[in-house]
């Protein structure tokens, strides 16, 4: 995918429970360009995953439309959403959903194999520092050895842009910042990255900070001050 750019055009995500509306992200327009490193900051319930999910095709907008690279995520069917999500995006959550009966390793060949992408599982798996624990099933690794073999399993699909929803979220500060600098890694290699969090610190990385409050974008600025994962505090 050539010049990657998100655009919400008056997207909002609407749910009636029990006939009244909630509205989980009120309509939001807003653009995102290749090259950003975009940190979402807002408290719990301010419609942070709910933009993600969108941007992800992972939910469909009751109202207006999302863009990605030209694709309107909003309008996709069935079977090109499983191919945009397979082929363009990469998420990152806080649970980090590995399957638990296959190893570190074949937990990220399977994403590899989805993609044709077999013989980058091992450099992958190097990238995020765990190659001597390839063969160890989930349940044998710590929160961040599991955190950081999602990641593995999203960075053998060199993927365009890559999501990530509270990564750091069952992690101490340590492993948190490392799991920040990988994803800093892929915004060097050209990847479009956007981080849900609730964490403020972790905005300091980012080259552009949007916060949410009750579903809305509340503030939107370049962060001209960005330091590198390793100066992190928290
Ligand atoms: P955040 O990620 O910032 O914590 P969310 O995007 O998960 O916020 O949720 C935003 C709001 O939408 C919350 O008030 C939440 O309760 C509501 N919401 C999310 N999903 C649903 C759903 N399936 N049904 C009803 N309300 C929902």
């Amino acid at each position: 995918m050539g010049a990657l750019v998100i655009e919400l055009e008056g997207a909002a995500r609407r749910y009636t429970v029990e006939g009244r509306e909630i509205w989980a992200l009120q309509r939001t327009t807003l653009r995102v360009d290749r090259g950003e490193l975009v940190v979402v900051l807002g408290p719990s319930g301010s419609g942070k995953s709910t933009l993600i999910n969108l941007v992800g095709g992972l939910d469909q907008p009751t109202e207006g439309r999302v863009t990605v690279g030209g694709v309107e995520v909003s309008a996709l069917h069935r079977d090109a959403l499983v191919r945009y999500r397979r082929d363009v995006t990469a998420v990152v959550f806080q649970a980090h959903n590995l399957v638990p009966h296959l190893t570190a390793r074949e937990n990220v060949e399977l994403a590899a194999e989805l993609v044709g992408r077999t013989t980058h599982v091992d450099e992958a798996l190097a990238a995020v520092g765990l190659a001597p624990r390839a063969h160890h099933f989930p349940q044998e690794l710590s929160g961040g050895e599991q955190q950081r073999v999602a990641i593995a399993r999203c960075l053998v699909k060199a993927p365009s842009l890559l999501l990530a929803d509270e990564p750091t979220g069952s992690l101490d500060a340590e492993t948190g910042k490392k799991v920040v600098k990988l994803l800093e890694d892929q915004h060097a290699r050209g990847c479009c990255v956007v981080i849900v969090t609730h964490n403020a610190a972790i905005a300091r990385v980012a080259t552009r900070v949007i916060t949410m409050r009750g579903g809305m974008v509340h503030t939107d600025a370049q962060n001209p001050h960005r330091v590198g994962a390793d100066s992190l505090e928290w």
